[in-house]
This record gives C-alpha cells, sequence and structure tokens, in this order.
C-alpha cells in the first residue's frame, strides 16, 4: 500500500468516521497489493509467542519500520491512549497479537477477566484503527469460536451454528466479537480487516508455566523435568486418544504476512497444517525430542476434551499457501530455545 498524504490522511481521520464510505473503497473492491518495504507496521503485542514471530517474519522480508510498545508504555485497555497513539502514530498497518490468553485452567476460573480485557483490547484497535484512517488491519482470534461439537473438519462456515465450549466460553465470545468488529468494518466503511483463526500454536517465546500453559508447552516441560529427575513414568493427562492440530508459530507468522502482503480481502481464514496427531503420537514425539526414555502413564482421571479438533484449511490452501514446518522439527526447534534450556532457569 502506497504511504497516503498527511493532509488525505488528516482530512480521513477527521472525516472518515462519518464519511467513511465516500472516502475508501468497497469491500472486496481493492486490488491485491504488495506491502511497500518501507511501510510503517504496528505490531500489538511484540513481545509474545505470536507477536514476536511475526515481528522476526517481517524482518526477515526487510521490513525495516516496525512500530511495537510495551504493555507499560501503551496499555491496550486504555481506549484514549490507544486512540491518541494510532492518530499520533499512523500505522500504515496493524497486526493485532495482544489479548489475553492462557490455558484450560486460566479461561475457565478468569472468566471475566478473559471476556473484559479481550473486548476491550479489540475495540480500542479496531475501532481506534479506524478513527485514525487505517485501512488494513489483521486480528488474530483463535479456533476456540467454533462450535464445541462442529463436524470435523472444521470449516469457517461453522461459526456460530451450535453452543460454544463452556470452559473457555468468554474467550471465544470475545474473540467473536473481534471477528464481526472486523467483518463489520469492513461491510460499513470498506476497510480490509482481515480475521485469521490459527489452531494449536507452538514455537519459540511460549508459555511454559504449568499452571497456565497448553497442552505441547506443558507436556515438553514435564518431559525434559522427567528425564533431569531421572523418573521412569511421564504422566500425561487424558486417555491420549483425542485428536489435534499443532501449527509452528513462524508458520503461522509466514501466513500472516502472506495474507497481508497478497491483500486478501475476504471473510475469516483458517490457519493450520490441516494434519492432526493424537496426544499419545504428541507425547511420543516430545519424548523422542527431549530423549526422555521412560514410559507414558496416562491419566484418565484428567479430562479429554472433545475427541477431535482440526481446522479445514482449504480455503488458505486454495491461496497458495502451505505450513512448512514439520511437527518433529518445531518441537525439536521450541525445545532448543525453550527457558528451561539455559542455564539460569
Ligand atoms: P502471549 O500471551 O504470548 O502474548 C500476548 C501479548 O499481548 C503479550 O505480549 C502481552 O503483553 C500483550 N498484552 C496483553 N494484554 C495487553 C495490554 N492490556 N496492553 C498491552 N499489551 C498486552 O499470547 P500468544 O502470542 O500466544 O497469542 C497471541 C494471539 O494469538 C492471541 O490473540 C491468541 O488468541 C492467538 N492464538 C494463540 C494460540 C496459541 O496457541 N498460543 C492459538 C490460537 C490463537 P505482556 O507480556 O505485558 O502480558
Amino acid at each position: 500500500m502506497c504511504r497516503k498524504s498527511a493532509i488525505f490522511r488528516a482530512a480521513e481521520y477527521l472525516l472518515g468516521y462519518t464519511f467513511g464510505p465516500f472516502f475508501t473503497p468497497r469491500h472486496g473492491e481493492k486490488p491485491a497489493t504488495q506491502m511497500h518495504r518501507d511501510a510503517k507496521i504496528y505490531v500489538a503485542g511484540h513481545a509474545g509467542m505470536v507477536g514476536s514471530a511475526i515481528v522476526r517474519r517481517l524482518r526477515e522480508k526487510g521490513y525495516g519500520s516496525i512500530l511495537a510498545r510495551s504493555r507499560s508504555e501503551l496499555d491496550l485497555m486504555d481506549q484514549r491512549a490507544v486512540r491518541e497513539f494510532l492518530a499520533h502514530e499512523r500505522p500504515d498497518y496493524i497486526f493485532i497479537a495482544a489479548a489475553r490468553v492462557g490455558g484450560i485452567l486460566a479461561n475457565n476460573t478468569m472468566r471475566a477477566d478473559f471476556l473484559a480485557q479481550n473486548l476491550a483490547i479489540e475495540l480500542n484497535l479496531i475501532e481506534g484503527a479506524h478513527r485514525a484512517g487505517i485501512q488494513d488491519l489483521m486480528f488474530l482470534g483463535s479456533s476456540c469460536i467454533y462450535p464445541r461439537d462442529c463436524p470435523q473438519p472444521i470449516r469457517e462456515e461453522y461459526l456460530l451454528t451450535g453452543p460454544l465450549e463452556k470452559t473457555n466460553e468468554p474467550y471465544a465470545i470475545a474473540k467473536i466479537a473481534g471477528l464481526k468488529l472486523c467483518e463489520s468494518f469492513n461491510q460499513q466503511f470498506g476497510r480490509r480487516y482481515v480475521a485469521t483463526m490459527p489452531t494449536n500454536l507452538y514455537g519459540p517465546n511460549d508459555n511454559y508455566d504449568l499452571a497456565s500453559s497448553h497442552v505441547l508447552p506443558a507436556l515438553l516441560r514435564k518431559a525434559h523435568e522427567a528425564k533431569a529427575s531421572r523418573n521412569p513414568e511421564l504422566v500425561v493427562w487424558g486417555s491420549g486418544t483425542p485428536r489435534r492440530e499443532f501449527l509452528y508459530v513462524d508458520d503461522l507468522a509466514d501466513a500472516c504476512v502472506y495474507l497481508m502482503e497478497t491483500g486478501y480481502a475476504g471473510d475469516l481464514i483458517n490457519i493450520g497444517t490441516g494434519v492432526d496427531v493424537t496426544i499419545r503420537e504428541l507425547a511420543e514425539t516430545v519424548m523422542k525430542t527431549v530423549g526422555y526414555e521412560g514410559t507414558i502413564r496416562f491419566d484418565a482421571s484428567k479430562p479429554d476434551g472433545t475427541p477431535r479438533k482440526l481446522l479445514d484449511v482449504s480455503r488458505l490452501s486454495r491461496l497458495g499457501w502451505k505450513a512448512s514446518t514439520s511437527l518433529q522439527d518445531g518441537i525439536r526447534r521450541a525445545y532448543a530455545v525453550a527457558p528451561f534450556m539455559s542455564p539460569t532457569n
């Protein structure tokens, strides 16, 4: 996208909220554009697992003007501060990788925090971007937005066709609100606010805190500790039979940048590998990577969750993108940089 003149952008800022439809192209009409290497790109949540991967990918591709703010510099729940920041900086592109994120326990016990904080962050950034006349934005949702019992693999059309999983319903509702904000600003004001729905992610900067982490980082840490303490048994929650999909976070970042660069302006879009494994297979791959030779004991008193969760990624495949990191390679790379591998931890 070309940088707009300062005068045009100032006028758009003043008038855009009311007269946006007259100043911006209709949804879907925007031609596929290449991002300029000098485009100003704001990555919200740049220090998190996803945000840091997006920053890495953008830098690898030669984007030199990346904007980032830590939480102490800009609290994204502070609407006035976000509006002022966006109006002042006027980034050409925004990636929203900031969110209150956590595993099943955190989601289920801090329900009000997950709903309120995610709604506030999304509204402040998406509505704030529109106010500031920013045309291109990407919002990251999550596969938990889909109904609990939907057919597999999960197609984008299944959104809002059935009840959500209860344990993370507040988080899912916030994410659905985020993608509906994108859709509505696109329809009403001709914006290109793309909502992506990634599957389970893992990689550098993941959360390895056992109280709040997701299954893959938790297994990696537990296997590492079992090996270090010569524990002959690795306890894994549930029966080991549920099937899950895992995407290496650098592949996710590549897909996000790809969609932004190629001018994708369609509806919400799933991002995954299209392949799933059982929890048993996952645990075995983790054990092999770590070099842990004990045995697995499945703790059937712990819940399994839904039997299968796999995204249908045909919409993304048709656009020419495919994940390139195998599960074995991704786990090896994540393990090599895990914080508990450092001698200071
Ligand atoms: P992280 O927790 O690693 O990163 C989130 C980032 O958001 C952190 O840098 C955090 O800052 C920042 N943040 C949160 N609240 C605020 C705030 N009020 N003000 C400023 N910054 C804030 O999460 P992930 O990288 O894993 O997730 C990013 C996105 O990807 C989320 O939208 C999530 O839903 C989505 N996603 C993640 C999946 C996963 O498996 N991890 C799967 C599917 C989707 P601080 O460090 O200060 O807390």
